[in-house]
């Protein structure tokens, strides 16, 4: 049985990578044992990695709950995969998957609509997946955390809760998505200019919260951003979000009305460097510009990984004479996530024989398990796991058996798989120090037959070298590396040929980098071409072998 399926979007030093994936190697290797697959909410790292997936495995059959469904449903439809079953479950449901995994869902509170733990029952136990959650006593969709179910499966007795560590370094409660309201109205209400209004596209409560106190205010709205668009029309066709049908304006529109009357929610919140908002700053979007006295409120805290993007988007916008609103003592973002009084909560109501933090990094998951020790669950019972270990349960006892396969896959324009950390190092190189080109011929006597050729891009020239003496500098290396061979071996047939080739391909490449190492200290992508009599040596990669 799988649970959810997500991917991640790629950290500024993944360079040309538009999104990344779960490896799943070993789910291939055992793809006739997978029965099914639960889908605990509708978030981008849990339902973005099934479609990638289902090229690889057949699932045959997934239950998601009601907007992660939808969200779902609409992905295989733009995927064009036809035929997948699903189920879409509510609150208290109880599913069965294959022989042995009962499944039933628990109403929680999230960042988005329709968000559940499961109770997971097995031959070998029972295990409280808690999803990613927060308690919120007064939610906006009036979907309420349903504790009392949770308490019961405690009372009964679980054996192993698996439980989001994401703010376990975060001491107390996290507040109320409602907690926003009242600076959100201050704003919308006040506002003399455009107002700018950027989250993440999943908050549905978020954005739901704008679109009412817009419409409270009398002012007009457009969305920006497919990703939110796509969300707000499927909220709007769950129910989730009630306007009038008219109420979003066309981006086309947005001219026609008077800046002070008109709220524009955004993507972007992550300083992406192709979202509207980055383009708005960048002054390169088809029908909006900031003009001085625009308000920008950034109601979402950056990713760790992205500050740097954020702070840029921050910059770009005060340059053009807007008034950003961004950070924290600010109450314009609240987490979705459970802080540590919370998590105590959940364990609380467990009171679980095992515990296993996850969702989180590595910091994270060690400081939920201390927050589990404090909870009275035995130290030899909390488990901390890598990706790839498994955790391997019986009769209620938990162990940490063997590893699987098991990492990253990077995606580059939806060639799956494609991109390996080598190709990122490359990248990174040509990126940073540049790259230059030496293609050699030789002949069967080890002699060139032609003086060597020598191309450059972005190179830094050492002091006292212009282009030409640089690149003459370079080509004498070629001839010395040629000379520091002959006499030593010299290639009599065919085979040799190929050996002496190989050779002087690397002597050239430790002569340049060695040159560049003492003059520039730096280092370019080095690609060394050796022509012989009957064919061409594979280049070597100066550095990454
Ligand atoms: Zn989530």
């Amino acid at each position: 049985m799988l649970v959810d399926a997500g991917l991640a979007f790629p950290t500024a030093s993944m360079i040309g990578v538009d999104i990344v994936l779960p490896k799943i190697n070993y789910l291939v290797a055992n793809k006739d044992r997978i029965r099914g697959m639960i889908v605990t909410h509708g978030h981008e790292d849990h339902i973005g990695g099934i479609v990638p997936m289902l090229r690889e495995i057949n699932i045959p059959i997934i239950y998601a709950p009601g907007l992660a469904y939808a969200l779902i449903q609409s992905k295989l439809k733009e995927a064009n995969v036809l035929h997948q079953k699903m189920v879409w479950t509510k609150a208290r449901d109880r599913v069965q998957i294959g022989q042995h995994f009962s499944v039933q869902y628990i109403r929680n509170n999230h960042s988005i609509a329709d968000s559940y733990c499961l109770i997971i029952d097995t031959p070998a136990g029972r295990i409280v997946h808690s999803g990613d959650f927060k308690f919120d006593h007064s939610p906006v969709e009036n979907q309420y955390f349903d504790i009392r179910s949770l308490a019961a499966a405690g009372e009964s007795g679980v054996d192993l809760l698996i439980s989001d560590s994401t703010n376990a370094e975060r001491a107390g409660y996290t507040p109320s998505e409602k907690a926003v309201i009242p600076k959100l109205k201050e704003m919308i209400f006040n506002s003399r200019k455009k107002l700018f209004i950027t989250t993440f596209a999943s908050q549905v409560s978020r954005v739901k919260i704008v679109l009412q106190l817009a419409l409270q205010a009398n002012k007009k709205v457009t969305i920006f951003g497919r990703s939110m668009v796509n969300l707000a029309n499927i909220s709007k066709d769950l129910g989730f979000i009630s306007i009038p049908d008219n109420f979003i304006i066309k981006q086309e529109e947005v001219n026609k009305i008077p800046p002070e009357d008109l709220v524009i929610l955004t993507t972007g919140s992550q300083g992406e460097q192709f979202a509207a908002l980055s383009r708005i700053a960048r002054n390169e979007h088809k029908y909006v510009k900031i003009q001085a006295g625009d308000q920008v409120l950034i109601s979402a805290s950056p990713i760790p990984g992205n500050e740097k993007s954020v702070n840029h988007l921050i910059d770009s916008l005060f340059a053009r004479g807007a008034d950003v609103i961004y950070g924290l003592g600010q109450t314009i973002h609240v987490s979705g996530h459970a802080s540590q009084e919370e998590q105590k909560m959940l364990l609380n109501l467990c009171r679980p024989v095992n515990f296993m933090p996850c969702h989180g990094e590595y910091r994270m998951l060690l400081k939920h398990g201390e927050t589990g020790m404090k909870c009275g669950v035995n130290p030899d019972n909390i488990f901390v796991l890598d990706n790839g270990d498994i955790l391997e349960m019986q009769d209620g006892k938990c162990s940490i058996n063997e590893r699987v396969d098991s990492g990253i896959v990077l995606v580059d324009n939806d060639n799956v798989g494609r991109l390996d950390e080598d190709i990122i190092l490359e990248r990174k190189m040509i990126l940073s120090d540049g790259f230059i080109l030496v293609v050699v011929n030789i002949n069967a006597y080890g002699q060139y037959s032609a003086e060597p050729k020598l191309n450059t891009k972005g190179i830094l020239l050492p002091l006292g070298f212009d282009e030409r003496s640089f690149k003459k500098e370079l080509i004498s290396l070629t001839h010395e590396a040629l000379e520091s061979m002959i006499d030593k071996e010299k290639p009599s047939s065919i085979e040799n040929l190929d050996k002496f080739s190989l050779k002087l391909q690397s002597i050239i490449s430790s002569k340049i980098y060695n040159f560049l190492d003492n003059r520039t200290r730096r280092y370019p992508l080095l690609e060394v071409v050796v022509l012989s009599n009957h064919g061409t040596v594979k280049p070597v990669v100066a550095g990454l072998n």
